[in-house]
């Protein structure tokens, strides 16, 4: 096993600081990205200008020039590379608006690409401090646009706007304090208010050093912060200025002064709903993982809350794993969609948690639907109750290390999911086509135990010792087709390596998404049947897109191998520790000729 403290120390030296590169600004054309052009984009294929494929986060597409027939004609037009000597953990999912593609890279790069070209228009190299502590890997998962500023979070827990035409900076602002833990790797978004107007929003990272999480928004403008929402218990929230109102009730469901130091970071940013006009963030562990410290349900970690943009106030939450003693982050994205069920449609969001169930909530309100597992051997809990709550199995509890012989370790126990989970990061899809959720989730367990602890600010608040290893010989990866209705699996792929992209889906009929061994795969959305695949030369672990271009339709994925999976891996990261890293752009689409066969 990887220890904790040797990954932090590692990743603390590999965070040099950098230098800010603007390149020539020749050709880069006014983004001019309304709040109207945000809340359409899931119907306005031209372009691609929210992290989601739109704010709800589908991933759908109702391109289908691409389609089950033609998809094995599809090759790559260009790819570029984000070059220097940084080549890992590449998660971002990029944006593009009139002709310009607008990617982010590991260690808070970004850079503006021409489409037809390739050719870079500028490049824009946060310049990060030393003793950074970014968990798991220097990833960043994106950028938000609006008028013509670009923006996105840096791993020292900053929010940059960029002019985006030049790549020059407009303003930079300190979402938090990063000795002390936070960082970001979420892209921001934008969401309309009636008081403020356009509002970013942005999540926090640093639920591995007792941080706690919180909800941002600013002005687009000039970054000033409107509100601030804790997600733990016992915080104050902030408005205008002024404190506003308490997260819940202090000591409700922590004991002693714990909520100071109670993670919930929100670390994969949120989704947004116009029709609810709620915004649904998910919330990380509580801190420290060893849950014999913290008797209670510890809200709102390991939760969705949906959160009102105007004011900043929760208005409903719901927790998948309340006392979480796995680190069962519940950041898992929340896609709102339409539920037909018993001839009624229920504003419903779906979303597949690190603890192995896939639950349908009602979006407006927070009520459990229905929850199913998606992945096989779920140690943890027998099932889930009526009311959504576990129902726990208390054996696969690791033990208190006060019951230990030497207080040091506390009984260990093998657990399905492991904490890397049964689904991760990398964001799922909805198919407005065949209403399935495509899901990219991973089989693994994990030994895992207790350990004392004792906070200390800025150093990692475990209190736990764990090893993930595989459950199945021949695969950990499995993309699964889930019926939202029943909860059952349609298909399933089977990968060798772990899970670690997005997926994208497409009125073409057709699931994209890529694997540790190089692959963007185009499958059948009906039967899972790989009809397309290519080899980006390096692991891909990010979320292709597509648009139309020219009456064209392109695809584009990142490549580069990294991500949690290398650093926390355990026996599985000894089965991908010969995938070698890299740093790319690629771009496809159908050869003229090919469109219409
Ligand atoms: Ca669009
Ligand atoms: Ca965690």
């Amino acid at each position: 096993m990887k220890s904790v403290r040797h990954f932090l120390a590692t990743a603390s030296v590999l965070a040099v600081a950098t230098t800010g590169l603007v390149a020539p600004t020749t050709m880069a054309q006014s983004a001019g990205v309304t709040i109207d052009d945000i809340m359409n984009d899931a119907t306005t294929p031209q372009d691609v200008v929210t992290y989601g494929l739109g704010t709800q986060g589908q991933r759908f597409s109702p391109l289908d020039e691409v389609n089950a027939t033609n998809v094995k004609n599809l090759v790559p037009v260009w790819a570029f590379s984000f070059g220097g000597e940084k080549q890992r953990g590449q998660e971002a999912q990029p944006l593009v608006k009139d002709g310009v593609m607008y990617v982010t890279a590991s260690y808070s790069r970004i850079y503006a690409v021409d489409i037809k070209t390739g050719e870079e228009l500028w490049q824009y190299d946060a310049r990060l401090p030393d003793g950074i502590l970014p968990c798991c890997d220097v990833v960043n998962r994106g950028a938000a646009i609006l008028g013509d500023k670009v923006f996105f979070s840096t791993l020292d827990a900053q929010l940059v706007a960029l002019d985006a035409k030049t790549g020059k900076v407009v303003w930079r602002k300190k979402l938090a304090n990063y000795q002390d833990g936070y960082s970001n790797t979420a892209a921001p978004l934008i969401v309309p208010t009636k008081k403020y107007g356009p509002l970013i929003l942005t999540g926090n990272s640093g639920g591995e050093f007792g941080i706690v999480g919180e909800v941002q928004a600013r002005n687009p403008e000039n970054g000033e912060l409107v509100w601030s929402r804790p997600t733990i218990e016992g915080n104050m929230g902030t408005l205008d200025g002024k404190e506003s109102t308490m997260t819940g009730t202090k000591n409700e469901s922590w004991p002693g002064d714990m909520w100071q130091t109670g993670g919930g970071a929100t670390w994969l940013g949120g989704t947004y709903d116009q029709g609810t006009g709620l915004a649904y963030f998910g919330t990380s562990n509580p801190s420290p993982w060893n849950s014999h410290l913290r008797p209670g349900d510890n809200k709102w970690t390991s939760s969705r809350i949906a959160i009102d943009p105007e004011n900043g106030e929760i208005k409903w939450g719901f927790q998948t794993t309340p006392h979480d003693g796995w680190d069962f982050d519940g950041v898992n994205e929340l896609i709102s969609f339409d539920l037909e069920k018993d001839g009624q449609t229920i504003k419903a969001g779906a979303t597949a948690d690190r603890n192995g169930f896939f639950y349908v909530l009602d979006r407006t309100d927070g009520k459990f639907i229905s929850a199913s597992p998606f992945v096989k051997n779920i140690t943890w809990a027998k099932g889930i109750d009526e009311n959504g709550r576990p129902i726990y199995n208390d054996d696969n509890r690791p033990g208190d290390p006060k019951e230990a012989a030497d207080g040091k370790k506390g009984k260990a126990v093998f657990a399905v999911p492991s904490f890397l989970g049964g689904k991760n990061w990398m964001p799922m899809a909805y198919s407005q086509k065949t209403s399935l959720f495509y899901v990219p989730s991973n089989e693994w367990g994990m030994d895992i135990w207790n350990e004392p602890i004792t906070y200390k600010k800025g150093a990692a608040y475990l209190g736990a010792g764990f090893t993930i290893k595989p459950i199945f010989e021949d695969h950990i990866g499995s993309l699964k087709a889930i019926d939202p209705v029943t909860g059952e699996t349609k298909w399933e792929y089977k990968n060798k390596a772990p899970l670690w992209g997005g997926v994208l889906t497409t009125a073409g009929g057709l699931v994209f998404t890529g694997t540790p061994e190089g692959y963007l795969k185009a499958f059948n959305d009906k039967t899972g049947e790989v009809l397309w695949q290519f080899n980006t030369g390096s692991g891909i672990v990010s979320s292709p897109i597509t648009w139309e271009q020219d009456g064209e339709q392109w695809l584009a994925v990142v490549s580069g191998w990294g991500g949690a999976v290398p650093l926390w891996g355990g026996e599985v990261a000894k089965l991908v520790n010969h995938i070698n890293q890299g740093g790319s752009v690629w771009v496809f689409k159908l050869p003229k000729q090919s469109a219409s066969n």
